[in-house]
């Protein structure tokens, strides 16, 4: 399945970063001839109608799938509820484990995909719910509808966001706004700050620290501790997410350009946690 190519201002990728996605096209046969060495990061977004195996990978000889061709970039899944439940689940273990284990009669193999997952999604099927507009459905079809979004899924998102339907005259004014190719500067600054930190370990970026490595780089103070534990109770979060929200605080703090994750830091982690409670309890 070709997923769109689109012109990307994400994040530069780095020579080791450049030489891992190489050899994942390569494989997969999706690089044009003469392709020296892949620049781009890669933005990957497969259709809804994608199957297990062109998702995580597989064929008699497997190749690399969408989770694969988007390591060390972007995975985009538009429209989440319309993908097939059972192949989403199939998702959760490459989120987890950053590799994807192929097994054959004959042949073993193992192809790394460090991807960032983004998905969009309505609040319900006619996208009205909770907007200006009406919505006309009925709270069995909502709740339908979200429920094709599992909890222990819905727990691998770090950054959830509500967005409202942007009025017209907002769209016209372009005022004070930050463009993308300021962002990208500020992204790439956060990048840096993380490459040089963890290039004893051969990781990139926040994302891949291990339990041990939170614990040495994502510290917090006693009064933060505490303020995550209530949050912890109120919100009814997992485990997983306890490690997560500290990686997001680091994100926050490293683009702050601050060495200590403060209180701030980890008030604004926790606050992009709090959609899955809203609607899915
Ligand atoms: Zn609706």
């Amino acid at each position: 399945m070709l997923a769109k190519r689109i012109p990307t201002i994400l994040p530069k990728l780095s020579f080791e970063e450049s030489l891992e996605v190489t050899k994942i096209h390569s494989i997969a046969g999706n690089l044009e001839e003469n392709t020296p060495l892949v620049i781009e990061r890669p933005f990957r977004s497969p259709h809804h109608t994608i199957s297990k195996s062109s998702l995580i990978g597989g064929g008699k000889i497997p190749k690399p799938g969408e989770v694969s061709l988007a390591h060390n970039g972007v995975l985009f899944l538009d429209e989440l509820p319309e993908f097939n439940k059972e192949v989403l689940e199939v998702l959760r273990g490459p989120l987890e484990d950053r590799k994807v284990t192929l097994s054959r009669v004959l042949t073993t193999i193992t192809y790394p995909c460090n991807f960032m997952l983004v998905v969009s999604m309505n609040p319900c099927m006619c996208g009205y719910y909770g907007s200006d507009k009406p919505c006309k459905c009925s709270m069995e079809s909502i709740r339908r509808y979200r429920g094709k979004i599992s909890g222990p899924m819905l727990d691998r998102i770090d950054v959830q966001v509500e967005v409202n339907s942007v009025k017209y005259e907002k769209l016209n004014s372009k005022k004070n706004e930050e463009t993308s190719e300021e962002i990208r500067k500020r992204v790439n600054e956060t990048r840096k700050i993380q490459q040089e930190r963890y290039r004893k370990y051969n990781i990139f970026s926040n994302a891949e620290l291990t339990p041990q490595l939170v614990e040495k780089y994502c510290k917090i103070n006693e009064e933060s501790k505490k303020i995550l534990e209530n949050a912890f109770e109120k919100l009814g979060l997992s485990a997983r997410a306890y490690g997560r929200i500290l990686k997001l605080a680091r994100t926050i703090a490293d683009m702050d350009k601050q060495e200590d994750i403060q209180k701030n830091h980890l008030l604004e982690a926790i606050s992009y946690r709090n959609l899955d409670k809203k609607y899915w309890n």
